[in-house]
């Protein structure tokens, strides 16, 4: 879709990744420890001013204790620190309850590890939890819940019910939970984000992984880290050590400023990127998608059933040439492409301007 985009001069709102750089203490604490020297191998589980500065976070944030020497590692992005934790815990034939649509990394990770994926799919435009379907996802063979929220594609914000739901079948089953959450910092409306780990009795089974890109805007420094029961972390370590040994050196330190900022900073990155969602949700509209406003993330996801297409992927085939925008399927996402046959994704974490041409040119979308 990158390419289709570049050969048509078509608006990108495929990819998540923000088209503005982050805070400039963060970007300048970077260019200070490359200056600085800080250009070799930091410590296996990261440096140690990050450490403490994940713990600190989680205390500041919900109120988690946690331990920087044994609790925490930081890894090459979330995208490292989800292979890990599931080549960690996995062994060939356990099975891994996931929802779909999904990140599509948790499938590849999943099947490196010899896992059997086992999913429940959430369905727009609500994306609420269906109990049976998640129950019958469960059997004496999970070994792992995998759960992303805020969700990537779909923009869902899990509800304190249905993360206890998914706690309660994890512990029946005697499951880890993995927990994604990314995009713990933009959420929208006041919707609370309530991470796994402060649930009751969820701590001692949970392994939380979040990561530096989303929330400072630097998706290309490859910052993420997990948090849970030390021994968990330890058997993390000794995967990611024969993954990349270690990464990101003088990033680490910019991230550990980065997550010592106000929380005006933090605030201030939400609203900004809700009024992108409000801008972006309202062209959609106009141009006759069916919209489900998202309460996190960067992304939403629209029916193009109204317009009278019949399939996604080759609607976003087309779109770049008969609009200028790029989207993406979200049948890409499922292992039941039906459930979302003419669903598209758009990336709303882009310049204002950027969105409003991207609006205009979908309000003249015709179909053929
Ligand atoms: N999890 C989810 C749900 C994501 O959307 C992304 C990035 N698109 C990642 C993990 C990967 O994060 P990172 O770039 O830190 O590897």
């Amino acid at each position: 879709m990158s390419a289709l985009a570049v050969r048509h001069g078509a608006i990108n709102l495929g990819q998540g990744f923000p088209d503005t750089d982050g805070p400039p203490e963060v970007l300048e604490a970077a260019v200070a420890a490359i200056r600085g020297g800080r250009n070799q191998y930091p410590p296996g589980p990261g440096v140690p001013e990050l450490l403490e500065a994940i713990a600190a976070h989680q205390q500041r944030f919900y109120g988690l204790s946690v331990d920087p020497a044994r609790e925490v590692l930081v890894t090459v992005g979330a995208t490292e620190a989800i292979a890990a934790t599931v080549l960690a815990l996995v062994e060939p034939g356990d099975e891994v309850v996931t929802f779909e649509p999904y990140y599509d990394s948790y499938a590849a990770t999943i099947a490196l590890a010899g896992g059997v994926r086992r999913t429940s799919v959430l369905r727009f435009p609500e994306f609420a939890v269906d109990e049976a379907s998640l129950r019958a996802a469960f059997s004496p063979r999970t070994r792992m819940v995998l759960l992303n929220s805020p969700h990537n594609p779909t923009g869902k914000v899990f509800t304190r019910s249905e993360l206890e739901l998914i706690c309660t079948l994890a512990r029946e089953h005697d499951a880890w939970v993995v927990t994604d959450e990314v995009y713990e910092h933009l959420v929208f409306d006041g919707v609370q984000h309530v991470p796994v780990a402060t649930l009751a009795g969820m701590a001692e089974r949970t392994i939380t992984i979040s990561s530096a890109g989303k929330t400072f805007s630097t998706t290309g420094w490859k910052v993420g880290w997990v948090t849970g029961p030390a021994p968990a972390v330890a058997a993390v370590r000794a995967v990611k050590q024969f993954l990349t040994y270690v990464g990101s050196g003088p990033f680490q330190p910019a991230v550990a400023v980065g997550l010592g900022l106000p929380d005006s900073v933090y605030a201030g990155l939400a609203a900004s990127l809700q009024a992108k969602r409000d801008l972006l949700c309202d062209g959609l509209s106009a141009a006759g998608l069916a919209v489900a406003a998202p309460s996190g993330t960067y992304f939403v996801i629209a029916d193009v059933a109204p317009l009278g297409a019949v399939d996604g992927l080759e609607f976003c085939l087309q779109l770049p040439e008969l609009a200028g925008v790029v989207g993406v399927p979200v049948s890409v996402f499922h292992d039941d492409a039906e459930a979302a046959r003419t669903l598209v994704r758009f990336a709303f974490c882009k310049r204002d301007e950027v969105l409003r041409e991207a609006v205009g040119r979908l309000a003249r979308l015709r179909l053929g």
